[in-house]
């Protein structure tokens, strides 16, 4: 089944795949050959700095976008953000802020101290994702997958909202698991969240498992856990397969995950970011978005 180390042609290091969530692997080095790395110098502080970026480069995306039929999205959590949704590591992120609240999604802690699952049984009532709705960036995903050039869609995100905005179920890979499933960490039940969520209203400090009495956790993939192996093969044969590798609103440092971005690049494909802050891959992308997601995306549509 994992033939994803030998199977490609993948010349640069990816580290930290196939395997374990690894999120502060060591970088790749890219160096494509043809990378047009003048294009970053010729912009100005100011052009980064606004909200729109420039009209020739959103301009060249669009044609990109219009050009491609098989395009791989790759989604992380600056498309979620407009949505009210905070992020983990950016500055005003979730474990920038509270570096404890880290522990929370670490299987080892979670596993080992009731007290801790007790306050993240209580904090997860709280999420701001129940309240959450899709933006005009998760929307223009779905149009794009109805203009029928989306091969696949690959999230970051574990707060279900391209589900919820209407992307096909059978075209989505949430990559680091859903926060909207429930899971027995013994067994094989598996639940909605929301049935368990009520268990926390009605009184139960840490719910256990209805058939085993094991320790219940959301079906988001914890520091220390392996991601879903046939997620990750079904994604990195996508990015040997697109032609295009739209990344949205992700930093691209998260791996193995950001592997994906080579590899596409590797056997062909072109790279478009929108992204709000720099990434690695800028110098190797056809072209480089800054600015409001829930804007600009729509704007690259057919
Ligand atoms: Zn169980």
């Amino acid at each position: 089944m994992n033939d994803i180390p030998s199977s490609s042609d993948h010349s640069q290091p990816r580290a930290g795949w196939p395997g374990a969530a690894q999120p502060r692997a060591d970088l790749p080095d890219i160096n494509r050959p043809d990378a047009d790395d003048s294009r970053a110098d010729d912009r100005s502080l100011d052009d980064r700095d606004t909200d729109q970026p420039p009209a020739d480069q959103v301009e060249e995306a669009r044609r990109i976008v219009e050009q491609s039929s098989r395009i791989l999205v790759l989604t992380g959590a600056g498309i979620s953000t407009e949505s009210g949704i905070p992020d983990f590591r950016g500055p005003n992120g979730v474990w920038t802020k509270d570096p404890d609240a880290e522990k929370y999604s670490t299987i080892e802690y979670y596993m080992n101290d009731e007290n801790l699952r007790i306050r993240g049984w209580s904090r997860r009532v709280d999420n701001p994702t129940w309240g959450a709705e899709p933006n005009a960036g998760h929307e223009a995903v779905v149009a794009l997958e109805r203009s029928g050039k989306v091969h696949l869609l690959v999230t970051q995100n574990v707060d279900g909202l391209h589900l919820s905005a209407g992307s096909d179920p059978e075209r989505v890979v949430e990559i680091h698991g859903s926060v909207r499933g429930a899971m027995c960490t013994s067994c094989d039940w598996r639940g909605e969240i929301s049935d368990v969520l009520d268990r926390v209203r009605a009184g139960e400090s840490d719910p256990r498992c209805e058939l085993c009495g094991g320790i219940l956790k959301s079906t988001t993939i914890f520091f220390g856990e392996h991601l879903v192996e046939a997620d990750l093969q079904r994604s990195y044969d996508a990015a040997g397969d697109c032609d295009l590798i739209l990344a949205v609103g992700t930093s691209l440092s998260v791996y193995p995950v950001a592997a994906l971005v080579p590899h596409a690049v590797n056997t062909g494909a072109k790279l478009v970011i929108l992204n709000a802050e720099e990434t690695q891959f800028d110098l190797s992308a056809d072209a480089v978005l800054r600015g409001s997601i829930g804007e600009v995306l729509p704007q690259l549509l057919p």
